[in-house]
């Protein structure tokens, strides 16, 4: 692997490529925005800074990092001349199965499809090309520079020599690979998002307050941020979606989105994005 192209220089395309870049791999940062890439190259340069300022990195390596790193608003010539694409778009069915056909079309014969998905599933995106066995998961934890674990998620025809490529890919990256099967949630998500879900049934009953909830959850389970706070981090609408996903996924409405969350997200409050959640920003 030395090239590597990733569609989408959102929160968490931007994590990506500056992780690649990082680790000496050229990358081509695409995306149908220029102000998204401009402002993705401004985000990597600041948390490039972060890294200076704990000792991480030197000005040196943050001078190579951005250097590595090509923006292009166009799939066709980002993608052309590349080992991996890892695809990071908007998380929309339609959105990516478009992007996997042109994926398909104009990247080399053996380059790697990856979609870095929370919930679509990737036998589905396969399928949008001809070369199902080259197609497979790379969920990224956001903030991806800083979390370990890479969910690697093999679709019904992804063959081995792919897998083993990415596990190895991500191990290069200094990052945890983790290898699943293909089903809704995959594992982070179908363990996390039922969690979450409770503790906004526990939050919506008046059991306790938002803090008291995270509180429990901090001291007592060693986690190191609440679930309602988490939910606000991710976003509560994508809470909500990849909830709705899972429920529609296992037919079973044990996954439903509790009615809350549902009425915060239809009335905009979407966590730290929107200024406001379980908490205000
Ligand atoms: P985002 O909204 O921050 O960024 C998405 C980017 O995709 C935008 O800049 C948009 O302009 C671009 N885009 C949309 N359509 C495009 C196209 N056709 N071609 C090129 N670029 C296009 O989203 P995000 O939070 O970075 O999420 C991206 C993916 O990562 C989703 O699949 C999401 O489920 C997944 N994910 C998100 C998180 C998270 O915490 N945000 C965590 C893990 C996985």
């Amino acid at each position: 692997m030395k090239k590597i192209a990733v569609i989408g220089a959102g929160t968490m395309g931007n994590g990506i490529a500056h992780v690649f870049a990082q680790y000496q791999l050229q990358v081509n940062l695409i995306d149908t925005s220029s102000v998204a890439l401009e402002k993705a190259l401004a985000n990597i340069a600041k948390n490039l800074d972060r890294q200076i300022n704990k000792g991480i990195i030197s000005n040196e390596d943050k001078t190579a990092t951005l250097q590595k790193i090509t923006c292009f608003t166009n799939i066709e010539l980002g993608v052309q001349d590349v080992d991996l694409i890892v695809e990071a778009a908007t998380e929309n069915s339609e959105v990516k199965k478009s992007i996997f056909q042109q994926m398909d079309q104009f990247a080399k014969p053996e380059c790697i499809l990856a979609s870095n998905t929370s919930s679509i599933s990737i036998t589905s995106l396969a399928n949008a090309t001809q070369r199902p066995n080259k197609v497979i998961g790379m969920h990224f934890m956001n903030p991806v520079p800083v979390m370990k674990l890479v969910e690697i998620i093999n679709g019904e025809a992804t063959d081995a020599e792919t897998t083993n490529t990415i596990v190895a890919l991500t191990e290069a990256i200094k990052k945890v690979p983790c290898v699943v099967k293909d089903a809704p949630g995959f594992i982070a998500n179908r363990i996390l998002m039922p969690m979450i879900n409770e503790a906004v049934y526990a939050f919506s009953e008046g059991i306790s307050d938002a803090n008291t909830i995270d509180t429990i959850m901090k001291f007592g389970m060693a986690h190191p941020m609440g679930p309602l706070q988490l939910a606000d981090y991710i976003g509560l609408d994508v809470c909500k979606n990849i909830l709705t996903i899972m429920q529609e996924g296992f037919n079973d409405t044990k996954y439903a989105p509790c009615p809350l969350l549902v009425e915060m997200v239809n009335a905009g409050k979407l966590g730290v994005k929107s200024g406001e959640g379980f908490y205000k920003y």
